[in-house]
């Protein structure tokens, strides 16, 4: 499709503007524009027609399935955009002052109070606006909670070689060293290599529970128990929730912090460039270290606290993605006690019905069960037809279904990540187990088909190397 700027037809553009109602300033020599300011101008008629062609280029959930591994994107209710736009909450401002919005207040310290029941945390931060930067915010809790007490050498953050990779990178933010440990056969973390690497030099071990492999690490309070031994604290990175929200608690199981994917797990969508927001929770020792400011509850009203000499200072401007928390306290009240867990127990249930619906041609990589998602390799396909796990991928798209996750986890050659999540029936899961299989059998009879796949999407094989490597952020006006 056209790029806006190549639409643009000189002279139908609108000039409909507000009057200037800011003084006028006279920049300096250096800080003049050179060139003529190059606005795309298209009646509004072209604009609209712009806008719908990119939409429908687009891919989303509410087109169609969507399972993609370690991401959860699930069909996020409606209500709950419809309660965040209320105008007394969508309306606010953050510098008004509080006794003006103590109802908003109010909503937060609630999801908060709740996020906290559900992890089993003390207390909780909403600042953080992703599941990276919640990542940060929880790893400068660790270090300062060494710091404090003068234990200076802990600089080592044990990683699971199974780790989304945001994981490694927000260890090397805060300035910690990734010391990686191998999985088992089984996928699990392994006991022994981490009783191996923990020590004095311990500052803690970052773990997904379920993993991205889409197990749950049985033997969690044995590792728990390992790294508390050692001197170290648990992080719990907290994208796959979904799958045990409300049955299991990260904070039953040994855990210190935890940081959750508000975007993941509650309601607000995934993707799309809208804000997410990565809220992180600790137990009570450490949170005197979270973000300032606080909400404090004095004589009956709630106020923002920002005096705490330990914090770690600000992580964002304000107080995070406001109407992000309101989203996710719509879905905790609508789902209650009974439908969190529910949730939870679906995605698992339509995980293992998918995997079960495929393991006879696709090799999935750890047998048995699994929790929301499961891996299956396609390394043994491709050594007998040359058909890759990318092929496959591609082939979904032209069935009007998103590709699952690809070559990740890291450890799984040739691997298809699925996440079929808890809001999809059975006749749509039965509908892709269809075209799975279909595709499968494809790669034994016409293989050079799926390597064209897709012939459908308006983008085939873009280079992705290239894509993410060579970005192109401007439009070229000489051209
Ligand atoms: C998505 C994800 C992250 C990062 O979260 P963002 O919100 O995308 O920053 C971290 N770990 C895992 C396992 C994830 O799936």
């Amino acid at each position: 499709m056209k790029l806006v700027f190549e639409r643009s037809i000189q002279g139908t553009g609108s000039t409909l503007l507000p009057p200037n109602d800011v003084e006028a300033y006279d920049l300096q020599e250096p800080y003049q524009r050179k060139l003529a300011l190059h606005f795309p101008e298209l009646t509004e008629g072209e604009l609209s027609r712009h806008y719908s062609e990119l939409e429908s280029n687009a891919f989303g959930v509410n087109r169609g399935f969507y399972p993609l591994g370690s991401c959860t994107m699930k069909y996020s209710p409606k209500l709950n955009e419809e309660c965040a736009a209320l105008p007394g909450f969508a309306d606010i401002h953050p510098l008004q002052p509080a006794h003006t919005v103590q109802g908003c207040m109010e909503a937060m310290a609630l999801a908060e109070k709740l996020l906290c029941e559900i992890t089993g945390m003390d207390n909780l931060t909403f600042q953080p606006a992703a599941g990276a930067h919640g990542e940060f915010t929880g790893l400068q809790l660790i270090k300062k909670y060494h710091d404090s007490r003068g234990d200076s050498k802990r600089v080592e953050l044990i990683v699971p070689d199974t780790a989304h990779g945001t994981n490694p990178a927000s260890a090397s933010m805060g300035a910690f060293k990734t010391v990686a440990i191998p999985s088992k056969a089984d996928g699990l973390v392994d006991l022994d290599a981490l009783k191996a690497v923990v020590g004095e030099n311990t500052a803690g071990l970052m773990l997904t529970n379920p993993s991205t492999l889409g197990l749950f690490e049985k033997d969690i309070v044995e590792i728990a128990k390992t790294v508390h031994e050692a001197g170290g604290l648990l992080y719990y990175d907290g994208a796959n929730l979904n799958p045990v929200m409300g049955v299991v608690r990260p904070g039953d199981t040994g855990f210190d912090i935890v940081h959750l994917n508000l975007h993941k797990t509650f309601s607000t969508p995934h993707g799309g460039g809208g804000p997410g927001a990565g809220p992180v929770g600790c137990k009570a020792y450490l949170s005197e270290f979270l973000p300032l400011p606080r909400i404090v509850e004095e004589q009956g009203s709630l106020r923002f606290c920002s005096d705490s000499e330990n914090s770690i200072g600000r992580v964002k401007a304000f107080y995070g993605h406001f109407l992000v928390i309101i989203k996710a306290l719509a879905y905790i009240l609508t789902l209650g006690k009974e439908g969190i867990p529910y949730a939870a127990q679906n995605a698992v249930l339509n995980a293992n019905y998918m995997m079960k619906s495929l393991e006879d041609l696709y090799t999935v990589a750890y047998p048995g069960r699994c929790m929301h998602e499961f891996v299956l390799s396609a390394e043994s396909l491709k050594k007998r037809t040359g058909v890759s796990a990318m092929d496959v991928a591609k082939a979904l798209m032209d069935h009007g279904m998103h590709p699952p996750t690809v070559y990740f986890p890291l450890n799984v050659h040739e691997a298809l990540m699925v996440e079929p999540t808890e809001t999809e029936s059975k006749p749509t899961i039965d509908a892709a187990v269809k075209v799975y299989r279909e595709i499968y059998d494809l790669a034994f009879t016409n293989p050079a088909l799926l390597h064209e796949a897709p012939v459908k999407a308006a983008i085939r094989r873009p280079d992705e190397v290239r894509a993410a490597r060579t970005l192109v952020l401007r439009h070229s006006f000489s051209s």
